[in-house]
């Protein structure tokens, strides 16, 4: 849609350790600016608010799509989670390219809104690795897991609509092979 810079979005099902992957590439490539997100869910411990989320609640996350603020929204987990649309195209305008950690219904209305984004979408392992995983993170009750769980089976169910699939098994190797796909889109 004619903007000079790229847009970029990663999903993953949670425990497929996204947040490091995204951190990694964040570190490496100056040029890129992450989008925050804004959500009402409550903020875990150690988040800031305006740093890795905007938490509102549910009137003013509604408010800001009435105002059209919203470019993408979705509720994950009972929760709802959006993109700010003054936010992308400012950044897109002025040339900057731009992360979005989104989800894949997120994904997909993005994917529908012509700004051609370019998408990557990680994969854990295995079912078995992931449910470790959230379970080894010890903040989640049983019962939010398996909604975790059944969440993940759904989302990957979506992967064929990305343009990049990257396996995090082993840690290093997955921030290598992400980073190929960004200096790549980069050049471009
Ligand atoms: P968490 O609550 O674990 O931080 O995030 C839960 C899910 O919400 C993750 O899959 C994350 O990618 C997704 N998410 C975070 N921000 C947004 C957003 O702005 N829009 C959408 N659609 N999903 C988001």
């Amino acid at each position: 849609m004619g903007f000079k810079g790229s847009l970029f979005m990663v999903s993953a099902p949670s425990g497929a350790g996204k947040t490091t992957l995204v951190r990694a590439i964040l570190d490496r490539f100056d040029q890129l600016s992450y989008s925050i997100s804004h959500t009402t869910r409550a903020p875990r411990k150690g988040e800031v608010d305006g740093k890795d989320y905007f938490f509102l609640d549910e009137k003013q996350f509604e408010t800001m799509i009435e105002k059209g603020m919203m470019l993408e929204w979705a509720r994950v987990h009972n929760n709802f989670y959006g993109t700010s649309r003054p936010f992308v195209e400012d950044q897109l305008g002025a040339g900057r390219h731009i992360l979005l950690d989104i989800d894949v219904q997120g994904a997909r209305q993005i994917m529908d809104s012509g700004l051609e984004p370019v998408s990557i979408f990680i994969m854990p392992p295995s079912m078995e690795e992931l449910a470790r995983r959230l379970r080894a993170r010890q903040t989640d009750s049983d019962q939010v897991i398996q909604m975790r769980l059944d969440n993940a089976r759904h989302e990957m169910e979506q992967r064929g609509f990305y343009d990049h699939l990257v396996v995090n098994d082993k840690l290093d190797l997955a921030v290598e092979t992400l980073a190929q796909i960004f200096e790549k889109e980069l050049q471009n």
